[in-house]
Formats: C-alpha cells, structure tokens, sequence
C-alpha cells in the first residue's frame, strides 16, 4: 500500500510502498477513505510531540471501511490501558499507557491502517467520508473544550481554524454567543467566523465589544493565555484545547482573581466521541472541506502551518 511516512522529525514525509498491515487479535483492518489533517499532526512532524513512533504514519481523523463494507472512524485515542486509577474513573483520555493514533501507533495518511475495533467509532451516516473526518478530531476535542468551558453565554474562540469552524456551530446551538478572535489582520478567516454566526470577530490583539465568560485556545501561542484572561468576567475559564503550546509568558495575579481559571484538554474519551458524534448531525454541523489526494500531505501541512486554510484539510488516498 501507498503511505506517507515520518521517517525522523523536522523532514518532510516521503511516499512509501508499505505491506498491507495486518490485523492482530482484536483489531480491524480499515481502507482509508479519508484522513483529516489536524494541528497535532504538525507538532508530531515538526519534533514538538516527543518520542514518536518511528518510522510513523500520521494522521488520526481517519474515516475508513472494514473489508465486510462497515465504515468506522479511527479517532486519536487509539488504545488505553482499562485498568489504571484514570481509566477506572471513565477518564482514560488521562491513561499514562495510552497509546495514539499517528503518533505512537501508525495513523491514516497512507491506503490501510489497523485499530483496535474498541476504540473505533461510528460515523453518522449523513456525513460523506470527506466531511466526516474532521468530526474525528477537530470536533471531538473541541466538543470536549466546550463541555470543559462551562456554560457561560459569551465564548470567545482563539483561532479559528478546523476546531473552531466546528465548535462555533454547536456553540451557537446551544444558545451561546461566540467571538472569534484571529491572527491580526487575517481579514478572511473573521468574514468566515461571521458566517458561521459570531456575532463579532477581531484580531487576537484587539478587545472584544464586551467581557467574554470563556475563551478556547486553538492557535498553540501561550502569550494568549493572559490576552484570553484579560477579556474574562470573573469567574471565566480559559480553556487551552491544543497539546503543545509555546511558553506561558509571566502574569500578573490580578488576571487570574476573581475566580477565574485556566485548564487544558488533553485527548477524548471515547465516551466524547460517542457523545459529540450523534450530536453533530443534529445541530446540524456542516464541515467546510478541503480534500487534497493523500501524497499531497506535505503541501498540507505546510499550508496548516501557514495558516492558510478554510475550514479543514483532508487526505483522500
Ligand atoms: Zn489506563
Ligand atoms: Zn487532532
């Protein structure tokens, strides 16, 4: 099979012929038919994400089909431990022995990949293969930031990009008001937040029209953590949805009093998964899709890297 493959962090991917894997006990085979190009891929290809498998396959919003015609997602949760003081408490996104799609266990840029049948998750069946990949990471894990952020009315959302894009639209569901804030003077990514329904959109640098009660933290730049914390109502949380983030500069106490709080969001259980993948398909969520063919990765990335996206990328083998 055809794969694009990280063959050690900081190069490019190059195109590979691969043997077909095989399933082990437990695990199923799936023909890739679309793969979502996450932010996180870009940590694990740049060296920002430690110790990866190599050599690796990325890729973990992958929308496939099992030899016997079932068509399942693989999300980045490959496989957890189901033992440990984490995972007995339902939060197996915590389990040190997890294990990663596309980071520690081969992911979906490449024709067939193999996961384990436990950690696989149903597509909604009103999404095509394209549109349906970036729910599998993009919008589950955003779901979690959201469900994490409390529910406070005014939600502000720091760079919006695949997440965002996905996370606006249940947010303005529920009833919320979202702000998208932006790279300043990236003048077509806040025309797109208007259209999905924020109801203002500025520059990361600018203050909103009034205090927010929540801000998610997509764009992976810790010197939003005080910015975010600086348009807060007290008691407002600030949510940071990425993995890796650059250094939280110093601040002073005064941001964070008032009940204000500041967390992370790490991985999905899949319980979220579960959770936000009968939700989408009746809030409706519509994914803005771009597909590129899977050996065009690297063209991919470089865009994601550069900001210049709408919506979401996806790999079609
Ligand atoms: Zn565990
Ligand atoms: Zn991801």
């Amino acid at each position: 099979m055809r794969a694009m493959v990280l063959e050690a962090p900081g190069q490019p991917l190059v195109e590979r012929e691969l043997p077909e894997p095989e399933p082990a006990s437990g695990q199923l085979a799936l023909r890739v038919r679309a793969c979502g190009v996450c932010r996180t891929d870009l940590h694990v290809v740049d060296g920002e994400l430690r110790e990866p498998k190599l050599p690796l396959v990325p890729g973990h919003q992958v929308v496939g089909v099992t030899p016997d015609g079932r068509r399942l997602g693989v999300p980045w949760l490959g496989w957890a431990c189901g033992e440990c003081r984490y995972c007995l408490r339902g939060r197996e996104n915590l389990c040190d022995l997890a294990r990663f799609t596309g980071y520690t266990l081969d992911g979906g840029y490449a024709e067939w990949l193999v996961a384990d049948e436990r950690f696989c998750l149903e597509v909604p069946a009103a999404y095509e293969h394209g549109h349906a990949a970036p729910l599998l990471c993009a919008g589950l894990i955003g779901y979690r930031a959201l469900r994490l952020a409390g529910d406070g009315e005014r939600l502000g959302l720091y760079g919006f990009g695949s997440s965002a894009h996905i996370v606006a639209q249940v947010a303005r569901w529920q009833g919320r008001r979202v702000f998208a804030f932006t790279r300043p003077g990236d003048e077509e990514s806040r025309a797109f937040a208007r259209q999905l329904g924020a109801e203002w959109a500025g520059g990361s640098d600018e203050p909103p029209p009034e205090e927010l009660d929540a801000a998610i933290l997509f764009a992976p730049a810790g010197e939003l953590v005080p910015a975010a914390l600086r348009v807060l109502a007290k008691g407002g949380i600030v949510v940071a949805a990425g993995i890796h983030m650059s250094d939280v500069p110093a601040f002073p106490y005064e941001l964070l009093w008032g009940e204000r709080a500041v967390r992370s969001v790490a991985n999905l259980t899949r319980a979220d998964g579960r959770e936000f993948l009968e939700l989408a398909p009746r809030v409706p969520v519509r994914t803005e899709v771009e597909t590129l063919p899977l050996w065009q990765a690297n063209e991919a990335l470089d865009r994601l890297r550069s900001g210049r996206v709408r919506g979401s990328l996806v790999l079609v083998p």
